[in-house]
């Protein structure tokens, strides 16, 4: 064994230092033999142990304190918006495909700019199509980021957000409405048309900044339809005029 040999034979100087694992022994003592052969795996060993013992407890307050994580974090997911607050999905299913778990259910459909009175189901996104049926399963996910690196628009990204425990199975597989990012300052809920004369393209390129008056008065218009056509739908009709009315106010 190397520890008992003479420097010369062991590759002297070259060779890690096991004094730590001799400790209050030399060489030459009759008990270094013992303890070279028997003791230095044991004592390596529990080296870490004891030099864990030593140090300070740290003790974290979760959840009443809590460390914020690392800036790319890989947390919960998060189907994101253009500006002007059609959807960056288009339905692609690329996210489905890349995932190792087989933990995304994509579902997508064609886009339908036919007025609403005509039973157009309106336009959700840019383009031609849009997730119609987008779920990811907790349950399954391992937050490898396969995801977010195989979507070509930007649409999936990852939060920090981490407290994904739960007490049922069926509260883990997340839904579309909950995992769209929440529509901000300047945008409208869809459906309502793209920006006017903006393609596709366009809102890749940054050139739609916020909903326009264009579709503030399309979405107006569809909710003083709805409202007269069905005073059942009163209800879910005023939410979407208020969100045009709250769009509108952050923009001004
Ligand atoms: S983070 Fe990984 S495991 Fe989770 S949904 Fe995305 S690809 Fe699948
Ligand atoms: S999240 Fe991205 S990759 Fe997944 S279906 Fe939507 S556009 Fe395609």
């Amino acid at each position: 064994m190397a520890d008992n040999l003479p420097a010369e034979q062991s590759g002297g100087a070259d060779l890690p230092s096991t004094e730590h694992r001799e400790s209050g022994t030399t060489p030459e003592t009759p008990r270094a033999g013992w303890l070279a052969e028997n003791l230095p795996p044991a004592v390596g060993g529990f080296g870490v142990s004891f030099a864990t013992m030593f140090r300070k407890v740290y003790t974290e307050e979760y959840p009443e304190e809590k460390r914020p994580t690392a800036p790319r974090y890989h947390g919960r997911h998060q189907l994101n918006r253009h500006p002007d607050g059609l959807e960056k999905c288009v339905g692609c299913e690329l996210c489905a495909w890349a995932c190792p778990a087989d933990a995304i259910l994509v579902e997508g459909a064609a886009n339908d700019d036919t007025p609403a009175e005509e039973g157009g189901t309106g336009r959700f996104s840019p383009g031609e199509r849009y997730g119609r049926v987008y779920q990811i399963n907790y349950l399954r996910c391992i937050f490898c980021g396969l995801c977010i690196e195989a979507c070509p628009t930007r649409a999936l990204t990852m939060t920090n957000f981490y407290e994904l425990a739960d007490d049922n199975r069926a509260d883990l597989i997340f839904t579309k409405d909950q995992l769209l990012a929440p529509v901000q300052e300047g945008m409208l809920a869809p459906p309502h048309p793209m920006a006017e004369s903006m393609q596709e393209r366009d809102y890749y390129l940054g050139k739609v900044s916020q909903a326009t008056e264009g579709q503030r008065a399309w979405v107006a218009e569809q909710s003083e339809d709805t409202t007269s056509a069905d005073p059942d739908a009163a209800g879910a009709a005023d939410d979407a005029a208020d969100d045009a009315a709250d769009a509108e106010g952050g923009a001004a």
